[in-house]
């Protein structure tokens, strides 16, 4: 069997393409979506990972408006900033994009934010509207996982679901968003006994551990639907580990090594081996990462609907 490459370029696309219905709805009604986004300190990979959001905001017609903060700010500053943005008509989503510096203390951030401007979904009030299943702003890359099952018309109802990751983030809400949709979920983490065999049972398999490659066809029963969350940039000696493992990546890694890049992005599922066994699976890059910056804009519009309804 050859696993189906689900496109997942193709689905944000899709996403973003309804969004941009949304926004110009909206705007009909007066109302421009705004999305603030909180940058602390210069992390470098978090710098591109805001750029990429606010681009998304510019193509799609949202206002977007960053505050970029400098690297020594402290936890009231901080809660400073959040406070003035929660009270700003403009300002629909507020997003703070973390890791956050060592000194400030992320858990009165996260739970500053309103949690109708909360468009990570992150704070207590939609985690615990998820749990109890009742509305609120849900995580982008869960969201994403959901619409990449949906989109695909993968059954759901009475589905095993074996999720490996049991993160806040990630797998925590997405099994949860599964259980929602009827599967029966399994939540799998560091501790679990006979992994491989416990991801076999799966119907549907997501991996969103942050191992390169460590789901491999062992864990994969044939014919099942693999979701690869994982986003790990490869270097140095684990990369040499990796091509020897996967050989097949290595024509990725000389394309990149031309450009001057010596280090390659892998999810969590190897590639080469899993798409021998499943049904389909999302590939890395170009599955549920482009997902994540559509549902941020699908969220940023829902809140703009729900507040300005208020
Ligand atoms: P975390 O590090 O917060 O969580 C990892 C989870 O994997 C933990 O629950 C951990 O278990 C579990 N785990 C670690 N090692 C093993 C193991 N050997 N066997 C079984 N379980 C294990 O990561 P995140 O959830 O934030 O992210 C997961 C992956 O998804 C990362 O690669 C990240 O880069 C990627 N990601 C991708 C996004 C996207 O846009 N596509 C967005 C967010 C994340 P325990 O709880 O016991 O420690």
């Amino acid at each position: 069997m050859t696993a189906k490459i689900i496109d997942g370029k193709r689905i944000g696309q899709e996403i973003r393409e309804e969004v941009g219905l949304e926004v110009a709805r909206l705007k009909d009604r007066g109302v421009v979506p705004g999305l603030a986004a909180v940058l602390v300190g210069d992390h470098p990979a978090s710098r591109v990972y805001v750029r990429n959001k606010i681009k998304a905001c510019q193509s799609l017609g949202v206002h977007s408006k960053l505050v970029a903060l400098p690297q020594e700010t402290t936890t009231a500053q901080l809660l400073q900033c959040i406070s003035d943005l929660n009270r700003r008509d403009s300002i629909h989503g507020i997003l703070v994009q973390l890791p956050l510096p060592g000194q400030i203390d992320e858990q009165p951030v996260l739970l500053a934010i309103d949690p109708a401007k909360d468009v990570d979904g992150l704070h207590p009030m939609n985690a615990g509207a998820l749990a109890l299943g009742r509305e609120g702003l849900r995580p982008c890359t869960p969201s994403g996982v959901m619409e990449v099952l949906r989109r695909e018309g993968i059954p759901l109802q009475g589905a095993r679901a074996v999720v490996i990751g049991r993160s806040n983030l990630v797998g925590k809400p997405l099994g949860l968003l599964l259980l929602q949709q009827h599967a029966t979920v399994t939540f799998c983490h560091s501790r679990t006994r006979d992994l491989e065999a416990v991801a076999r049972s799966a119907d549907i398999l997501v991996a969103a551990v942050g191992r390169p490659a460590m789901v491999t066809a062992d864990f994969v029963k044939p014919g099942a639907v693999v979701v690869d969350v994982g986003i790990n940039r490869v270097e140095g000696p684990g990369l040499e580990r990796l091509l020897a493992e996967d050989p097949s990546l290595r024509p990725r890694y000389e394309r990149n090594r031309s450009k001057g890049i010596h280090s390659i992005l892998v999810g969590d599922a190897q590639w080469s081996s899993v798409s021998r066994v499943a049904s389909a699976a999302t590939p890395v890059p170009g599955g549920v990462g482009p997902l994540t910056i559509a549902l941020l804009m699908k969220n940023t519009v829902q809140a703009a609907r729900v507040l300005s309804r208020k």
